[in-house]
C-alpha cells in the first residue's frame, strides 16, 4: 500500500495505490504500450514479460479500484491488489463466470442489466452449462427457496436498472453463505461506484464495474472490473485474466485512472443534483410516479439509507398519459442527451421499452413495469438548475396536445 489505507474515500481517489514512475518521477503514470519487455538473461526480468500478463498502466488503474473496494489484498501478494481490469463490463463478467465449473448451479438477480441476462442465458447456460435460477432476491424468502447446497455462485445487482430496486447485500450474505460457504457472492456495483457502496464490507466476495459507467465517468472509455478480498478467488482471477485475455489496453487504463480521480466529487454532484431533481419531480403535475432511493416514497428507502453512502444520480419516472407524452417529452430536452449507457457528466434521458430493454419480451417488460410511459434520467454535473429547467420544457411539451402549436410529425407506435 502506498498510502495509509484509512484515509478517506475523497483523498484514495488521488492517490490509492499510485507512486511516482521509479524512473523519471512522473507524477501521473505513462501510458506503457509496450507489448513485451527486454529480459537480461532468461526469466531474469523486472516483473514484465509480455503485456496481456503485465502491464504497469493496467496495474496503476487496478491498484486504484483495489483501494477503493478495500480489497485488503497486500502489493506483494497480487501485484495489483485483487483488481482487474477488463476490455468491457461484459468481459469482466464473462471471466467472473470461468471461475465456475461447468454445469454449476447458480442464483441470479431476475431484474438484471439486460447484457448480463444475455450473457447468462444465451450464451453460458449453452456454453458452459450453467443452471441459472432466477429469483427477487429483494425478498429474503425467494433467496431460500432459490438456493441450494450446490450453489456455487450469486449475482446481484443494486440498484437495478431501470427500475432502482435494492438488495440488502448483508441479508443476501448471510443467507446464501448460510446455505453454502464456499459460494461465490458477486455484485455488480456499477450503478453505485465505490464512493457510494462497497459490498466486500457487506460479505460478498467479488465486486464488478462497468468502468465505461460512473468509474471513467466521461463517456469516452468501453471497459470493465473486477476486484476480491479472497486470496484463492484473486489467485484465479489473476490466472483467468491472462488466460483467457480480454484485458484492458493501457491507453483505456489511463484514461479510466483519470477519470477516477474526480469520482468522489462526480458523484457528490450527480446525487446532490439527483436528490434536487428527484424531489421536484415528484411535485410536478405531469408525473405519475418518481422512482428515487433517496425519497422517502422508495420501497426501500429504509434500505437505502443502511447500505449506500449517498443515493446515486440516476432517477426512473412514470409519466402521466402513453406513448406520445414520453415522445414528446423526450424530443424536447435540450441539454439531456437523448441516449443509451449512464453515469457521465453529461445528463442523458432514455425510454427503456424503446431503447435499452427493446430486447426484452412485451411480457417480461411488463412483468418488470418497463412500461410506455417509463423514462430513466442519469443526472450528470451540469447546473441542477437548469436540468430542472430543460426537464419543466420537455414536461410542457408532453402535456401539450396535437392541436398545440409548432411543427408536430404523426408518430409511429
Ligand atoms: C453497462 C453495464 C454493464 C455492461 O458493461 P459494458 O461495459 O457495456 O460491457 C453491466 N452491468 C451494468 C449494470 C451496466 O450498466
Amino acid at each position: 500500500m502506498s498510502i495509509d489505507p484509512t484515509v478517506r474515500l475523497a483523498t484514495k481517489v488521488i492517490h490509492a495505490g499510485q507512486r511516482p514512475d521509479p524512473v523519471t518521477g512522473a507524477v501521473m503514470p505513462p501510458i506503457s504500450v509496450s507489448s513485451t519487455y527486454a529480459q537480461e538473461s532468461p526469466g531474469v526480468h523486472k516483473g514484465f514479460e509480455y503485456s496481456r500478463s503485465h502491464n504497469p498502466t493496467r496495474y496503476a488503474l487496478e491498484r486504484m479500484v483495489a483501494h477503493l473496494e478495500g480489497t485488503g489484498i497486500s502489493e506483494e501478494y497480487d501485484p495489483s491488489c485483487g483488481a482487474f481490469a477488463f476490455s468491457s463490463g461484459l468481459a469482466a463478467i464473462g471471466t467472473c463466470l470461468e471461475l465456475l465449473d461447468s454445469g454449476s448451479h447458480m442464483v441470479a438477480m431476475d431484474d438484471l442489466y439486460g447484457g448480463t441476462n444475455r450473457l447468462f442465458s444465451r450464451v453460458r447456460a449453452r456454453s458452459q452449462g450453467l443452471k441459472i435460477a432466477y429469483a427477487d432476491l429483494t425478498d429474503e424468502s425467494r433467496l431460500r427457496a432459490a438456493m441450494t447446497a450446490e450453489t456455487k455462485m450469486v449475482w446481484v445487482e443494486t440498484p437495478t436498472n431501470p427500475n432502482l430496486k435494492l438488495a440488502d447485500l448483508s441479508m443476501i450474505s448471510r443467507v446464501a453463505k448460510g446455505v453454502n460457504k464456499e459460494c461465490i457472492l458477486v455484485c455488480d456495483n456499477t450503478f453505485a461506484s465505490p464512493i457510494i457502496q462497497r459490498p466486500l464490507e457487506h460479505g460478498f466476495d467479488v465486486v464488478m464495474h462497468s468502468s465505461t459507467k460512473y468509474l471513467n465517468g466521461h463517456s469516452d472509455v468501453v471497459g470493465g472490473l473486477l476486484a476480491t478480498n479472497d486470496p484463492q478467488v484473486c489467485a484465479q482471477l489473476r490466472f483467468l485474466q491472462n488466460a483467457i485475455g480480454s484485458v484492458m489496453g493501457p491507453f483505456d487504463a489511463y484514461l479510466t485512472l483519470r477519470g477516477i480521480k474526480t469520482l468522489d466529487i462526480r458523484m457528490q454532484r450527480h446525487a446532490q443534483s439527483a436528490m434536487k431533481i428527484a424531489q421536484w419531480l415528484e411535485s410536478h403535475a405531469a408525473v405519475e410516479r418518481v422512482v428515487y432511493p433517496g425519497l422517502p416514497s422508495h420501497p426501500q428507502h429504509a434500505i437505502a439509507k443502511r447500505q449506500m453512502n449517498g443515493f446515486g444520480g440516476m432517477i426512473t419516472i412514470y409519466l402521466k398519459g402513453g406513448l406520445d407524452e414520453a415522445r414528446r417529452m423526450l424530443e424536447n430536452v435540450r441539454i439531456f442527451a437523448l441516449a443509451e449507457s449512464l453515469g457521465g457528466v453529461e445528463s442523458l434521458i432514455e425510454h427503456p421499452a424503446i431503447m435499452t430493454h427493446a430486447s426484452l419480451s412485451p411480457d417480461t417488460r411488463r412483468m418488470l413495469g418497463i412500461s410506455d410511459t417509463m423514462v430513466r434520467l442519469s443526472i450528470g454535473i451540469e447546473d441542477a438548475d437548469d436540468l430542472i429547467a430543460d426537464l419543466e420544457h420537455g414536461l410542457a411539451a408532453a402535456r401539450k396536445t396535437t392541436a398545440a402549436s409548432g411543427p408536430q410529425r404523426t408518430q409511429k407506435v
